[in-house]
């Protein structure tokens, strides 16, 4: 029995084939998908549960963001026109706030908002990591969506300890790893070179050692004072302080490289780690000491890229198309043209994402035996017709206000663009109050011209002391922690 089933689709299904259907059927059943074949007359009146007649629509794999934060979903608009150094103090400030000002409801919001954001702009997948990865992982599982989720550690930076971190890591792993019928699953998620102590990262290797299956998701050299950060802990490098613990593998998602050499590159490609690349934030808020991700060199050794929007309320756009958009653009700005094409492009948010976390046996492609996560884009509109190169078109011309319908597990989530597996005016609502709850409590002032930060000093507003003490230890790379 088919309970859904997709019909007269131009299907792009990014398996290994690169194969593209004009006309083509999807079937699905108990959530997997059991045939993607040409459409055959008796489809048009097959019985299902459920039926799509996407005539003059293209079906793609779930779009997959391989890398965010969530947290702070709730403060879109206030960050945009900061520069670098302002958005490292105000960032501080609105975390130390949140914690213990706003308290959960503040978080649950977030993620709804988060979810219904991720959702309508045809992202089936996240890799999140964050602070509050249990309200995470149930918004996330509720809302029908996939998502791996690392809670963040980083005990320079936090003022519970090493230890503490570690057993809620293992806490959250033993409660939701594999929760929401495989859905949501786990990761473990050190920040990175800065924020953590040697007791962190020996802690996580040993927690790794017990859940070898989980992928180890982390930055690294997001900043020009990499290397002396790792020297901290001991090591020649950041990628020598992961292989002294024996986390750099292909299990390990490494966030970031900005400041990674040629050799650095050689070292991540032969290790087999996947490299998740968020380009917007980097270059909205020019915090890369002019540095640019050495895509070249990891191409030329064959390492795993692809994309993430890592904080999404900061620059105020959930659109995954755009982001691998502007990694094209910034990239051949860089180092010329053509560094990437666009069916490369749709491939990093699909599939190579999907090995990147491990998942690419359930979803990435349309292929019969995997998990139905699909979505349903209309580009039969003067907007984008007539064409002749559909991956230019959905990478180029295609926004995510084009994606109608979004299927994962073979439920429908949003139908013709009308959400079905969220209240969203509970949503709506919830983010609104708690928006205000957040100014009021904060200081800051909005209007439709604009947001300003509170008038009060920023160290007034920062009490925590290990984050002044990580301040003045690792100033300026601190900022980069918060990407
Ligand atoms: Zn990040």
């Amino acid at each position: 029995m088919t309970d859904l089933l997709v019909h007269d689709a131009t299907v792009v299904t990014v398996n290994r084939e690169n194969q593209i259907l004009r006309n083509g059927s999807i079937r699905v059943t108990d959530g997997r998908i059991t045939s993607v074949e040409p459409t055959e007359s008796g489809d048009r009146t097959a019985t299902a549960d459920r039926v799509i007649d996407a005539s003059g629509k293209v079906v793609i794999p779930g779009l997959i963001d391989a890398h965010r934060h969530t947290d702070f979903t709730l403060v879109q608009g206030l960050f945009s026109e900061l520069d670098g150094s302002e958005l490292l103090k105000e960032a501080l400030a609105l975390y130390h706030t949140a914690e213990s000002v706003l308290g959960d409801s503040f978080f649950e919001a977030a993620w709804d908002l988060a979810c219904l954001r991720q959702l309508t702009h045809g992202v089936t997948t996240v890799n999140a990591m964050d602070f509050t990865p249990e309200l995470g992982a149930e918004a996330i599982g509720e809302a029908g969506l996939r998502g791996v989720i690392g809670p963040e550690l980083a005990d320079l930076l936090n003022p519970v300890s090493a230890d503490e971190q570690l057993q809620a890591a293992r806490r959250f792993v033993d409660s939701y790893h594999g929760n929401y019928d495989g859905r949501v699953t786990a990761s473990i998620a050190p920040g990175g070179e800065v924020g953590c102590s040697r007791a962190l990262w020996e802690g996580v290797a040993v927690l790794r050692a017990e859940y070898p299956e989980l992928r180890l998701h982390t930055h690294l050299y997001d900043s020009a004072a990499a290397d002396t950060m790792a020297a901290g802990s001991g090591a020649d490098d950041p990628l020598d302080l992961l292989e002294q613990y024996g986390l750099l593998d292909e299990r390990t998602l490494l966030t970031h490289l900005l400041h990674a050499d040629r050799d650095d590159a050689r070292r991540i490609a032969e290790s087999g780690a996947h490299v998740l690349h968020c380009p917007t934030v980097y270059s909205y808020f020019q915090a890369g000491d002019q540095a640019w991700f050495p895509l070249p060199a990891l191409q030329e050794f064959g390492a795993n890229v692809v994309i993430g929007l890592d904080d999404p309320f900061w620059f105020d756009s959930w659109d995954l198309i755009q982001e691998a958009k502007h990694a094209r653009l910034l990239s051949n700005f860089e180092y010329g043209a053509q560094q990437w094409s666009s069916y490369e492009l749709l491939q990093m948010l699909t599939i190579d994402a999907a090995r990147a976390l491990g998942l690419d046996d359930q979803v990435g492609s349309l292929e019969p035996g995997k998990q139905a996560d699909f979505v349903v884009i209309d580009v039969d509109t003067p907007r984008h017709q007539p064409y002749s190169n559909l991956p230019s078109v959905l990478m180029n011309s295609v926004t995510a206000g084009d994606i109608e319908t979004v299927v994962v597990d073979g439920d429908v989530l949003m139908r013709n663009k009308s959400v079905e597996s969220l209240d969203v005016e509970r949503v709506h609502a919830a983010a609104m109050r708690e928006r205000e709850r957040l100014q009021a409590q904060t200081g800051w002032k909005t209007s439709l011209g604009g947001s300003t930060p509170p008038d009060i000093s920023i160290l007034r507003r920062i009490s925590a002391r290990p984050v002044l003490r990580a301040v003045n230890q690792y100033g300026h790379g601190v900022v980069h922690r918060y990407f």
